[in-house]
């Protein structure tokens, strides 16, 4: 309930080209330019469900894309750092995001090297499919963090909720399958 208020509070028809806003409150992933999709309410929903997020926690995102994501984090009364790969993305999200009155710490980096230089996070949220686990995310993990990660290459991936222990593995929970944008190595633009 509490994703689903942060959610009705945010108009997702400002992620939209006006063109396009007529789509903008169906329940699909929608193109937002450089080849990348804003991710389905449903899908940004159940990810940030899975967070199990708590008021004030620090959480890392990877793949700002449209902002969307971000914005329902911040909602949910959390600090947010997103990366984003793409250049196009990032600058235009660097204008848009805090023109709608939301102050993350967004950068334009690789999501695969995480920011060690604000770690360690509470959370961790991967919203692009992630071909393997990446290291160094898991050690920028808090110990009892949590990293939400659609895992799997090609059109489907597991839904995976890693959970670091004080022994720093992680505890494995798998959930439903997802259709996710890939993630990449390296910036783009
Ligand atoms: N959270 C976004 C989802 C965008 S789709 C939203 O709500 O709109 C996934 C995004 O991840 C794309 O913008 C893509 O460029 C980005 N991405 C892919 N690989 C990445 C990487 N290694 N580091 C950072 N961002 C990445």
């Amino acid at each position: 309930e509490l994703v689903l208020s942060a959610m009705m509070r945010i108009p997702r028809h400002f992620f939209f080209e006006p063109a396009f806003i007529t789509q903008a409150y169906s329940d699909h992933a929608f193109k937002i330019g450089a080849g990348q999709t804003i991710s389905q309410p449903y899908t940004v929903a159940y990810q940030t469900s899975l967070l199990n997020l708590q008021k004030g926690d620090k959480v890392l995102e990877i793949g700002t894309g449209s902002g969307y994501q971000t914005c329902v984090l911040i909602e949910m009364g959390v600090k947010v750092f997103s990366i984003e790969r793409q250049k196009e993305l990032y600058d235009k999200a660097l204008q848009f995001i805090p023109a709608m009155k939301y102050n993350p710490k967004l950068f334009y980096g690789d999501g695969f090297k995480g920011i060690p230089g604000y770690a360690p996070f509470d959370k961790i949220i991967i919203t692009a499919a992630a071909p393997y686990i990446p290291e160094k995310l898991i050690t920028q993990l808090k110990v009892g963090g949590k990293m939400v990660i659609p895992l799997g290459e090609g059109n489907i991936q597991r839904m995976l909720r890693l959970t670091k222990s004080p022994d720093l593995t992680c505890i494995e929970e798998e959930f439903d399958t997802f259709s996710f944008v890939p993630m990449l190595e390296g910036r783009n633009g």
